[in-house]
């Protein structure tokens, strides 16, 4: 098939041969050539941004994903290297300041530790309303918001490939041990999946838990195959190594003995699905990055894609349409696109949900039934997944058309509802009940149901 052809990098290498991976950081940011080229003030905005935000990008992403003719415009120099607009101009300020005094790191890491704290490090409840309890204990690594699908924070999969500029888990990157879902014990994992019969999804998450040693991700894989979780249908594994690293399914060396234990999940009757970031076209250009599609697909795994809106990247129904079509063309199954979160560096990457919806239309328009599988644009907020179906007049009033795609309470999933029409609200709360009510229909059930979580 396709291996006939031998497959090549842009600098005539065999995509089959290991490759080293070189990761670059706040550290040694200075050494990256495309931003040696810089000016110094460019360089200098890059470090104040990224001693606040995380900053990790490897050799793979800025030799061969981005463009650099492009840039600063670059869709995926904007996904990975700071931009000054992503912090507040007084946040920027107050570290510049630090920085250009020479402060020690002490003073900048409390300088930085202010600033993040009013960005909004732990968005949608996920610290107090998320997490399980299992035996009377709170179940570290794991959150359990909607009853289907668990998720599951492995302890050495808390990093990723390259960080995204716009990451909602950006928080757990800059250090803070608490700010780690992470959890390195199979055995609640497994205990709780055994005691929880409603479970149908499990969802390893991260970071990426696909900067995982295939032998360490064994280590939480193989109990599923025991018979008595035989409840468990589904392992979803949410990873951006397809764009970040696809050499992890191709060339890295345990990369066949990753493939031979999707391989056995599928035999064992599971579904296994790669839940695969995706934001741009350009991220499935390279053949490396065709290969590693091509081959999680031999294992019987599905590949679905997912990802936010994003100012700046690709607010652009077209790119969206291409997206999707080379997507579905290579067998990868649309599935979200996210509004961006109300968290880090929204400020820049924000869309309003007006026009999150005409991105979202404008692309459905393009593409067959097989690509109009992407659900969206959807906010993962506190009470549940909210869909924006549309922007239309009842009665003279213009408004939002809304959906729970899921819920806190799985009773609310499906019904439509209706918010007064905003043109700048980017997010839930800063939606009104249309028509004059006084409170949307599940928001008495939301403030019992956190209530209770919340012991108050
Ligand atoms: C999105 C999400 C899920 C999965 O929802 P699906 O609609 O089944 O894909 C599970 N848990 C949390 C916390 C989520 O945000």
């Amino acid at each position: 098939m396709s291996q006939s052809i031998p497959l090549q990098t842009p600098k005539g290498e065999n995509v089959l041969e290991p490759r080293r991976f070189q990761v670059f950081t706040t550290r040694n940011m200075d050494q990256i050539p495309g931003i040696q080229r810089m000016s110094e003030d460019a360089r200098f905005a890059m470090k104040v941004v990224a001693n606040v935000l995380p900053f990790r990008v490897n050799e793979y992403v800025l030799n061969e994903l981005i463009n650099w003719e492009q840039a600063p415009d670059d869709p995926i120099y904007q996904l990975t290297i700071p931009q000054q607009g992503m912090l507040a101009p007084e946040h920027f300020n107050r570290m510049a300041d630090v920085l250009r005094r020479d402060a020690d790191r002490a003073e900048i890491q409390r300088v930085a530790w202010e600033i993040r704290n009013e960005l909004n490090p732990h968005p949608a409840g996920q610290m107090d309303l998320n997490v399980p309890e299992f035996e009377g204990e709170k179940v570290e690594g794991m959150q359990h918001k909607y009853r289907e699908t668990v998720l599951f924070f492995p302890s050495q999969g808390q990093v990723c490939h390259s960080y995204c500029t716009f990451c909602f888990r950006w928080a757990q990157f800059v250090g803070d041990k608490e700010l780690r879902f992470a959890s390195n014990e199979a055995d609640r994992l497994i205990d709780y999946l055994r005691s929880h019969t409603e479970v149908s999804d499990l969802l390893f998450t991260g970071g990426d838990p696909m900067v995982m040693k295939t032998k360490n991700l064994a280590q939480y894989m193989e109990p599923l195959l025991e018979a008595d979780l035989d409840h468990v249908q589904t392992v979803r594994i949410g990873t951006k190594a397809l764009t970040f690293w696809p050499q992890r399914f191709v060339s890295d060396k345990d990369a066949d003995d990753l493939l031979r234990l999707l391989e056995r999940l599928v035999e064992s009757g599971k579904h296994v699905a790669l839940m695969a970031h995706y934001n741009h076209p350009q991220e499935l250009s390279t053949d490396v990055a065709r290969e590693a599609i091509r081959r999680i697909r031999d294992t019987g795994a599905q590949i679905r894609s997912q990802g936010p809106l994003l100012n700046h990247i690709n607010k652009d129904a077209d790119a969206w349409a291409r997206m999707w079509r080379e997507q579905v063309r290579l067998g990868i199954i649309p599935y979200y696109m996210f509004v961006e979160r109300d968290t880090g560096a929204r400020r820049y990457f924000e869309v309003p949900l007006a026009q999150a919806w005409e991105v979202y239309r404008g692309a459905m328009q393009q593409v067959s039934g097989l690509g109009r599988t992407a659900r969206g644009p959807s906010m993962s907020a506190d009470p549940g997944k909210v869909e924006i179906q549309g922007v239309t007049e009842i009665h003279g009033e213009k408004v939002f058309v809304l959906r729970f795609i899921q819920g806190r309470n799985p009773d609310w999933v499906q019904r439509p509802f209706f918010a007064k029409y905003d043109p700048e609200a980017t997010w839930l709360n800063h939606l009104k009940p249309a028509f004059g009510e006084e409170k949307f229909f599940w928001e008495d059930d939301y403030q019992r149901i956190v209530a209770e979580k919340t012991g108050g």
